[in-house]
């Protein structure tokens, strides 16, 4: 806390890892020497600039960009791009102390780090979009490489912010290596790299509902959010027999008794990515209900995916929800629950995967891109899929393998958190202090 001020998300993800891990640190003290957990907590390195750029009415604007790299100790720097006001170091790192026990979990060999400017993409027109994506570029390409850290897409930087960055890169480098994933298919992109969070999401929460003998198919589902991971879970989930009653923004909730369709999906995602619209707009066209300002947690159902932001379920959310029956809650999104809400899951029996598990699809696939990109092939989208649920596969298995607890309940939070925990540190001891 001394050490970290004003870095409440930071101290939080912190928090959240330690207390999980003190019983096997307990059972395992070699884990705690050589002040390994010391070095764990400090981000290598940390960068933050200045971004200057010109909007439509000739007006300078300055923007804060960073870039926090977590830890190299098993791959590249790998980590997203986030563009949202609220951006701070204290939510960058936070999401990069994540990012590097996530990807642990995926099995790829990738380090973690997380960037991203406190810049606003709402209502900025295209050009503005690709001036400060440029401008962002212009300082972001002297610390970035295929070899030390691969960027990608977050809130706010999708596959045209990501086309933007990377075409300045290749213009300042001469180079046209993997500096960024979640490109375009045309340059370098992965088939199945948008879908990948929001598919592996669900194929995450299939494996939690096996261990119980059910599935998606008939039940009642809510999702928060509406962008890029949202959308595609939305889409898995109809796939697999799901009713989806729920999508929301920063603006409000939608709740669709009716449960989403195909033709709604595809509704939502014209208004989302090609309007740049607001899911009010979406309601008012499907003829749903629109509640301002609401989150979808009061909602009875059966599976939640918090697909939106850190914080967006607290513990009064939390009870709602297990009043009202829901088994099993994954998160599509990072940390949207709070501690206490964790705990509350945990405590009443519910099936719930912390996002650092049930996320790491999207980064899986990432890391998918760039193997097939050092190689200078294009997997066939089936080939991706594949891969895509081994790892989802893998994860769980590494999570129910960890997850035991001394009074021999399973937990998601405890095994994500100590299977990434180990891999991380076994290849810091075996690299010596640096
Ligand atoms: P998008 O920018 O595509 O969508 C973000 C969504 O969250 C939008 O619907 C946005 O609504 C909503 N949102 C943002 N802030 C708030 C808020 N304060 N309250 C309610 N809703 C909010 O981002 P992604 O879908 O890519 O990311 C969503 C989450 O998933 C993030 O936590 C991200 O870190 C995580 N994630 C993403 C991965 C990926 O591959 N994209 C991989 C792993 C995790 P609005 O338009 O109103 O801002």
């Amino acid at each position: 806390g001394q050490r970290n001020p004003h870095q409440p998300e930071f101290l939080q993800a912190v928090t959240e890892v330690m207390e999980t891990l003190w019983p096997f640190l307990q059972a395992n003290p070699r884990y705690t020497e050589h002040a390994l957990l010391e070095r764990l907590v400090e981000p290598e390195r940390v960068v933050c600039f200045r971004v200057s750029w010109v909007d439509d009415a000739g007006q300078v604007r300055v923007n804060r960009g960073y870039r926090v790299q977590h830890s190299m100790a098993i791959g590249p720097y790998k980590g997203g791009l986030r563009l949202h006001p609220s951006v701070t170091l204290s939510i960058l790192k936070f999401l990069a102390f994540e990012q590097t026990f996530k990807n642990a979990l995926t099995t790829l060999p990738m380090g973690g780090a997380k960037g991203g400017s406190d810049f606003d993409p709402k209502g900025r027109s295209n050009g503005e979009i690709m001036r400060f994506c440029q401008a962002f570029a212009s300082e972001l390409f002297r610390h970035v490489g295929a070899d030390t850290d691969v960027p990608a897409g977050d809130i706010g930087v999708g596959g045209r912010e990501v086309g933007f960055i990377a075409g300045m890169i290749k213009k300042l480098t001469n180079r046209a290596d993997c500096v960024l994933t979640g490109k375009g298919m045309g340059f370098g992109g992965s088939l199945l790299r948008p879908e990948a969070t929001g598919y592996g999401l669900i194929y995450f929460a299939e494996e939690m509902l096996k261990t119980r003998g059910k599935s998606l198919e008939g039940m009642r589902v809510s999702v928060s959010g509406s962008g890029n991971v949202a959308q595609y879970a939305i889409e898995k989930a109809l796939q697999h027999g799901a009713k989806v009653v729920t999508c929301s923004d920063s603006g409000g909730t939608v709740i669709d008794e009716d449960g989403f369709s195909a033709e709604k999906l595809a509704v939502l995602m014209q208004v989302k990515n090609e309007q740049y619209g607001r899911v009010s707009d979406y309601a008012a066209r499907v003829g749903a209900q629109f509640q301002a300002g609401a989150r979808p947690w009061q909602v009875p159902v059966d599976v939640a995916l918090p697909s939106a932001v850190q914080n967006e379920l607290d513990e009064a959310d939390a009870r709602t929800l297990i009043a009202n029956g829901v088994q099993c809650v994954a998160e599509g999104a990072n940390m949207p629950s709070t501690n206490e809400a964790a705990k509350a899951f945990e405590a009443a029996g519910v099936l719930y995967a912390p996002g650092k598990a049930s996320n790491a699809g999207g980064v899986a696939t990432s890391g998918l891109e760039m193997s097939q990109n050092a190689q200078r092939l294009v997997w066939t989208r089936d080939e991706v899929d594949a891969r895509l649920r081994c790892i989802m596969q893998s994860i769980h298995g590494a999570c129910l393998q960890h997850g035991q607890r001394p009074d021999g309940s399973m937990s998601y939070v405890t095994g994500a958190n100590v299977a990434g925990f180990v891999k991380v540190a076994d290849a810091m001891l075996q690299q010596g202090v640096i």
